[in-house]
């Protein structure tokens, strides 16, 4: 029989847990696999980590690992990943907004129909602030435009792979983390399951709008070099027009001289000017820092217990 490993990346979620093992425990219940549970407190100050202890005195295949402090979902199913030793791996989050009863569909994905992986994607943003949902679609519309790895609308975390690809994962190091991107760069078969938004079972998103504009500029960062295109195809423009208005300033006050007042023009233009480069330096100080963080070879997370 194969060894299913659920990854369960867990922050300050004492309500949710509960709910979850239930609904989980029910539904591997009845797969033609042996299943264990790696949850991760991505250092949750509540009482996460209690939930945890129950659950594993109830039940041996519960495992549990706690980092030293928040180190993000990221890092946490990068542990729960590292951690797992079933031939199959799923990652879900604990708040039931990944359903567990789709798991029976996505093992029949990879068992009969011989796919590596299997994903889930949500066709609808219901219960989503409309400018969030408006943000995030035009996210993947850039993202999607500029870099070579496909990015899916709409993607979940929530999948299940083979040891092969679970390996593959494994073996990207880079310390900024974007799965969404991590997953689909390292190939591999992927069948595409969609179902309806569900709310969350208890307790409150993780994620401001903000937290997810900076996520997204990482990623963007992470897998595409184009914003520093950008940047020097706005510098080479600019020297072009530059030259031109030169030309045509010289020619014009050699022919009719020059009675234009050039002080407020002059403001604009250095402004303008000033605004891009700086832009464009913001650019490159982007990947700088990236390329800075990569090069200190941190780990990704700090492991305090391992259960
Ligand atoms: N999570 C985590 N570390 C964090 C933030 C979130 O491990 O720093 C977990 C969280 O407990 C949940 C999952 O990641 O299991 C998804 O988080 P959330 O539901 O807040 O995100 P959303 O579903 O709103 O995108
Ligand atoms: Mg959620």
């Amino acid at each position: 029989m194969r060894r299913l490993s659920i990854i369960v990346p867990c922050y300050n979620e004492e309500e949710s847990i509960p709910l979850f093992y239930q609904a989980c425990a029910q539904a591997v219940a009845a797969l033609p696999v042996e299943t264990e549970w790696w949850f991760v407190d991505d250092g949750s100050t509540d009482g996460t980590l209690a939930q945890f202890r129950a659950l594993h005195a109830a039940d041996a295949r519960v495992h549990y690992l706690t980092f030293s402090r928040n180190f993000g979902k990221e890092a946490a199913m990068f542990a729960g990943l590292e951690a797992a030793t079933g031939d199959l791996a799923a990652v879900m989050d604990v708040d039931l907004q990944d359903p567990p009863e789709l798991l029976a569909g996505m093992l029949e994905g990879i068992q009969t129909e011989g796919y590596d992986c299997v994903a889930t994607r949500r066709v609808t943003r219901q219960g989503e602030p409309r400018l969030r949902s408006f943000f995030a679609r035009s996210f993947y519309h850039l993202i999607n435009r500029i870099s070579k790895t496909e990015v899916v609308d709409g993607a979940r975390d929530f999948r299940l792979m083979t040891r092969q690809m679970v390996d593959a994962i494994l073996s990207m190091r880079e310390v900024s983390r974007f799965s969404k991107g991590i997953f689909s760069w390292v190939g591999f078969r992927t069948k595409w399951l969609e179902y309806e938004n569900v709310q969350r079972a208890a307790g409150e998103t993780k994620w401001s709008f903000w937290k997810l504009l900076l996520y997204s500029l990482d990623g963007i960062i992470a897998f595409s070099t184009a914003p520093l295109a950008i940047a020097s195809i706005t510098g080479m423009i600019f020297c072009l027009l530059a030259f031109v208005l030169i030309l045509y300033f010289f020619i014009k006050t050699l022919i009719w001289g020059d009675p234009v007042a050039g002080f407020p023009a002059m403001i604009c233009i250095i402004l303008f000017l000033g605004g891009i480069q700086l832009f464009c330096i913001g650019i490159l100080g982007q990947y700088l820092s990236k390329t800075y963080l990569e090069t200190k070879r941190r780990p990704l997370y700090i492991l305090k217990e391992k259960v």
